[in-house]
Formats: C-alpha cells, structure tokens, sequence
C-alpha cells in the first residue's frame, strides 16, 4: 500500500520498538508476551494519536490551516497529543470537552488537564455527554473563522480515513520489523475506541496480506455496537488509498468483557493489569485504555484463548499521563477502584 502520495509530517525518529516481556510472561503463565512501544512515539510524551497526526497535520498544513479544533474526554491524550502537534507546527489549538461523565472535568485536574494548560491550550468548551461534537466543533470552527482564522476539524480520536492511515503506516512498518526479527506473531492485541487504531490495522493487514488475526478489545462498547465502527472505518481508508478491497466483516473482531463500568471508570482488573506491568516490566499502562485492554489479553490467557505457547503482541498505545490523575485508584484504594 503505497502511502507517499499523502502529506505527511514525520513525529517519530524510526520505528517504535517491539520487545519480549519475560518477567509478565512468567507472571502470567504463557503466552509469550511481546510490547510494541507506540508509548513511545514522538509529541511528548507520545502514543497512538501521533501515527494518526502525521497524516492529518500533513492535510490540514496542505490547506492552509492556521488553528486546530478537536475534542475528547476530560482527560483526553488525544486532545494534549494533538495540542502538541500545534505547538510543534506553530498552529493554535481549540478543544471542545465532553463530560461523559457528569461534572468530571476539573480544569485543575493533574494528569492531561495539566498538559494542557502547559502546553498552551487556546480555549477549552465543556459540553454535557451525549452532544454532538460534530456541531459543537463547527460552532467552534465558526467562530474561529469569525476572528479571522484559517480552523481544521479533527474529529474525536483523530479517527478517520486521513488519520487511519498512520495505522496502516503501523501494519506496514511491524510486518517489516517482524520479518527483520525472523519471529511470526499468533495475535496482535490492540484496543478499540474510537476505532482508527483498530481499523488502520485491519486495512493494513488485509492489504499487505498479513494473517495475523488482530484481537480488539473495547474500552467503550461491546463488540455488537464496536465492530460496526470499526469497519467502516477499515473501508473508509481503503476507499481512500482507492485499493478496491471490500472489508469483509469476518475481519473485524473485538471483545467487551473488560471496559465495564463504564469508558474511562476504573475496575479492578484494569487497577491489576497496571500494577502488573509495571512490577514486572516497569512499563507504564495507562487507567483509561490500555489497563484495561491488557486486562483482556490477561483475561483471554487465562481462559485458555491464547495458548501457553502462542506468541502474542500487545499494542501500548500510550496514555500513561492519565496516571496522574488516578493515584488513588492505582495504589489500591479499594473503594475508589469498585
Ligand atoms: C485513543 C486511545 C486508544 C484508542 O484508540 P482509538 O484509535 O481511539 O480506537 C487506546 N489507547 C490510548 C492510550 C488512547 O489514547
């Protein structure tokens, strides 16, 4: 899949590493677990949300843009990863907040809230969950260009056709890592929220023939509503790349078990899942996303999905910055983490 006709601006010197976690693997019993750091991309500190920006910022440079306008939860990395590609670029940036839960939104919050504030955020707007953020951030593009800016909309989770495509960029640069390694993968884990990471990979792994199954995990809605997003998003990049590929819906599929109660709240095997990782590997996972989608691949190896001798590769998308924001929670309050 040839991407160079896209703008692109590059975030990230090379690729993020793919690393064997002994210690967790013999926490856990098996599978072989392996890492690959998309934690670590550029945009300080980075994670999923760069591979997407480097295609959207190329776009909206393209156009003429001059403000970015985005929105997110209260502690979005979204948000703060897209405020950093503003700053870099020398762009204003503008977020509409959605307080899914009710009156989470504290502006003095640590953790994202914080990164905001130091990275400079031109103006913030809360709305209440459920409002479309689609108008709430073409009533904020409006008044922008009403002072004179140049906006670009970036919807929620930079997923769609343009930001999926950092994803497939992602399939495209770990199959060519894999081949260096000589080592095949039996499943790739990855989170599915807003679906652009998970549906860059389905679009990247259907068109450089790459079988490894992909493994979703949800972290805001069971597989009946998640998968639906997921394809069509995948279609909607290889629409976009124009390689005439229908999607076939066997190619999407996701769990739900661990995102309960609710996106974004706590549970405790997410608090485990944290505190695992980093006891055994020092790697940070992050209370919102990939707490709990490593609490699935936990989950899944310890109801025998994944075998003691397969070989499987959990996506860290980033987020540890939310940490801050959930001490309490993460150092075992057990009220706070029911
Ligand atoms: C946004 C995010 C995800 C989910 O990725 P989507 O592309 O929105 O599905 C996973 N992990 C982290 C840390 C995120 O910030």
């Amino acid at each position: 899949m040839d991407l160079s006709r896209f703008p692109r601006r590059q975030y990230t010197e090379g690729f993020s590493a793919i690393e064997f976690l002994p210690n967790f693997t013999r926490a856990l019993g098996g599978p072989k677990v392996w890492i690959k750091r998309d934690d670590m991309l550029g945009l300080a500190p980075g994670g999923n949300k760069t591979r997407k920006l480097e295609f959207l910022m190329g776009d909206a440079l393209a156009k003429g843009a001059d403000t970015l306008i985005t929105c997110g939860a209260p502690q979005s990395n979204h948000c703060r990863i897209t405020l950093s590609a503003a700053v870099k670029e020398g762009l204003k940036c503008r977020f509409v907040i959605e307080e899914r839960v009710p009156n989470s939104y504290d502006p003095n919050a640590s953790g994202n809230n914080f990164m905001y504030r130091l990275l400079g955020v031109e103006a913030i707007t809360v709305v209440p969950g459920g409002t479309n953020m689609a108008e709430a951030m073409e009533k904020m593009a409006a008044e922008a260009r009403s002072q004179g800016r140049k906006p670009y909309i970036i919807p929620g989770g930079g997923s769609n056709a343009v930001g999926g495509l950092g994803y497939v960029a992602c399939a495209q640069e770990l199959q060519q890592q894999l081949f260096e390694m000589g080592q095949p993968m039996d499943y790739v884990v990855v989170g599915s929220g807003s679906s652009g990471t998970h549906g860059g990979l389905v679009a990247g792994f259907l068109g450089n023939n790459i079988r490894i199954p992909l493994v979703g995990i949800g972290v805001s809605r069971d597989p009946s509503d998640q998968n639906p997003l997921v394809l069509k998003e995948a279609q909607a990049i290889m629409d976009l790349l124009q390689t005439g590929i229908r999607v076939p819906q066997e190619a999407v599929v996701s769990h739900g078990d661990w995102w309960r109660p609710k996106y974004s709240v706590p549970n405790p095997a997410m608090v485990e899942a944290v505190q695992m990782l980093a006891r055994t590997e020092a790697i940070l996972l992050d209370p919102v996303y990939t707490g709990k989608i490593m609490a699935g691949l936990i989950g899944l190896s310890r109801k025998g999905f994944f075998k003691p001798e397969d070989n499987v590769l959990f996506l860290h998308t980033g987020g540890a910055t939310a940490l801050h924001a959930y001490e309490s929670v993460i150092l075992g309050d057990p009220l706070a983490a029911k």
